[in-house]
């Protein structure tokens, strides 16, 4: 038995007790994206749920769009999504599917609805029945037609679907209870009118089936045993079983809903989503702070470490908030012993290497990943001018600074040991140059007398670097629990995105491929960015070496 089998959770259980008792042979799922937005890593959830279990089981998982909705709906969208499940490793089964593939057969259960004395065509507007509902503590009212004879409804509905009538002139509308405790069983609408072209049907039907009706039946059609959803569906479980209950289909699905993914400093709902997108906050659905797919997947993670933080995520009933920086570390994990280390500076500040010979170059050899020599090495150059981090100097240091200051000699990674000797300044006083000395001796980075340094910086050599931008990703909210307190556009971080544009770069890092991840040393892990060109790259930074956030929460 592999490590996956041994998952456990209410719904494998479940599972496990229906293929015990032979209730199925194999487990049919099926992921149901509306195609009205991109997918975000909540849907990874579900993906890796229903895409997983069959795996685990035997069975399969259908990819099914849940397009009733013409008004919101897209190719577009439509494209992407399919995408997104193949970027994270999942392969549905056979076509893929849509609930418009069954419109004429849903249409023809709604006629054997209508004939049966279960469903009727309601003249009352949206309004009127909204009114006409009730509430919590009072029972609905039925509707003047709720008794109209079936001939007459089904005369309507036949109408409907020929586009005789206008939009909200009239619903078709189960017949189950309009005194019921749960709202979804009073006399829930199976059909509006939609004069909107579908992208997939055209102008062929100007009546489309409402989610209620469609999914569970579809789910029927296509034989699926567990429809697994999350919990906001748990009130439209009785109109499910209802609906199957009183129509000839093929099979009797079962839903199971579970508590959906939410992950603090971020939002999952695509309408939030949407609204960053269309109102700037962003630069769009890709944005890497964005917890799209499409997003994190510019932002340079890789679907194993998706799979590994959704795979850590428990299954339950319970709602809860995971936090963000579980994903940071499953993100680190994957990239840790794979992405191969690079050296540049983002922040750079020249220093001379006073006795290093003028005009000389030496190619030093630096392994690409430390802990691995089958990841081989590459040459970086070295020269009398370098780059270093600004930060890894400072006048005024105190005794613990490790890094560059007057008098204290460093480690220049894969290099020498250097001392800095002296402090440029500019008219205003900004530091704009240091001046070390080197020590021959002790290159590859060890002096022969042994003696040691504490710290070791990168560095990237001046004539040879190449310039280049980074993005720095911060979490775009700055809050845990974005929205919560009142508006939720006030707790956008101001400071989610910070563009670096005079980097200096090792030569290699011109080689890496777009979508191509690296570790910068001592500073995170980058992918290359499509915004780039071939001489000036740009590199997103996918995550930070360790979580500087946590730190700096736990300092202020
Ligand atoms: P949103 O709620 O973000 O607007 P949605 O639920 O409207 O998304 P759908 O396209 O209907 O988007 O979702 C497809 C499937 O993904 C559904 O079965 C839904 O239950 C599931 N899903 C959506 N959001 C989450 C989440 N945060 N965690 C787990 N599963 C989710
Ligand atoms: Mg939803």
């Amino acid at each position: 038995m592999n490590e996956a089998a041994e998952r456990n959770d209410f719904i494998r259980e479940v599972i496990r007790e229906d293929l015990a008792a032979g209730r199925h042979e194999s487990v049919i799922t099926r992921f149901p994206p509306e195609p009205n937005g991109f997918l975000h890593i909540g849907h990874a959830m579900s993906i890796c749920l229903n895409f997983g279990v069959p795996e685990e089981f035997g069975g399969h998982c259908a990819l099914r769009f849940d397009d009733t909705n013409p008004t919101r709906e897209e190719q577009i969208y439509i494209d992407a999504i399919q995408d997104d499940v193949r970027w994270l490793g999942f392969a549905w089964a056979g076509e893929v599917r849509y609930a418009s593939d069954y419109f004429e057969q849903l249409y023809a259960w709604a006629e054997r609805l209508i004939e049966a004395g279960h469903a009727y065509v309601d003249d009352l507007s949206a309004e009127e029945i909204r009114d006409y509902r009730g509430t919590m503590t009072e029972p609905g009212r039925p509707s003047p037609w709720r008794d109209r004879p079936a001939a007459e409804s089904l005369d309507l509905f036949r109408r409907m679907r020929a586009g005789e009538f206008a939009e909200g002139a009239r619903v078709l509308r189960a017949k189950i209870d309009m005194a019921s405790g749960n709202f979804n069983l009073r006399d829930p609408v199976l059909y509006r009118i939609l004069n909107s072209p579908h992208p997939r049907t055209g102008d062929a039907w100007h009546i489309y089936p409402t989610y209620d009706y469609a999914h569970g039946q579809s789910d029927a059609i296509e034989g699926v045993t567990h429809s697994l959803c999350t919990l906001e569906f748990a009130d439209h479980r009785p109109l499910y079983d209802w609906l199957i209950e009183n129509l000839p289909v093929p099979a009797t699905p079962r839903q199971y809903e579970f508590a959906p993914l939410n992950l603090t400093y971020t939002v999952l709902s695509k309408r939030r989503l949407i609204q960053l997108v269309r109102e700037g906050h962003v630069a769009g659905w890709d944005d890497p702070r964005l917890p799209t797919l499409r997003g994190l997947r510019r932002r340079g993670l890789p679907p194993e470490a998706v799979r590994d933080f959704i795979s850590r995520v428990a299954i339950t009933k319970n709602v809860g908030t995971i936090e963000v920086q579980m994903l940071e570390a499953c993100i680190r994990d994957a990239l840790n012993p794979v992405a191969p280390r690079r050296m540049a500076v983002l922040r750079p500040l020249k220093v001379v290497i006073e006795n290093y010979p003028e005009g000389e170059i030496e190619w030093l050899e630096a392994a690409n990943l430390p802990n691995d020599p089958a990841a081989g090495t590459r040459k970086v150059p070295f020269g009398r001018e370098i780059w270093v981090e600004r930060d890894d100097f400072m006048e005024d240091a105190p005794r613990k600074f490790f890094r560059l200051s007057p008098g204290r000699e460093v480690r220049l990674r894969f290099a020498y040991f250097v001392t800095c000797t002296e402090v440029v300044k500019d008219a205003a006083g900004e530091v704009v140059e240091l001046r070390c000395t080197y020590d021959p001796e002790t290159r590859g980075g060890d002096a022969p007398d042994g003696r040691k340094v504490r710290g070791t910086i990168h560095w990237v050599e001046a004539s040879h670097g190449v310039t280049g931008e980074a993005r720095l990703y911060d979490h775009l909210f700055a809050v845990p629990e974005p929205g919560a307190g009142g508006e939720l556009m006030d707790d956008l971080n101001p400071d989610s995105l910070e563009v670096l544009q005079h980097c200096r770069l090792e030569p290699s890092l011109v080689d890496v491929a777009n979508g191509e991840r690296v570790q910068f040393e001592r500073l995170g892990y980058f992918t290359r960015d499509s915004d780039g060109t071939a001489e000036r790259p740009v590199f997103n930074r996918t995550v930070g070496l360790r979580d500087a956030w946590a730190r700096v929460k736990a300092k202020g």
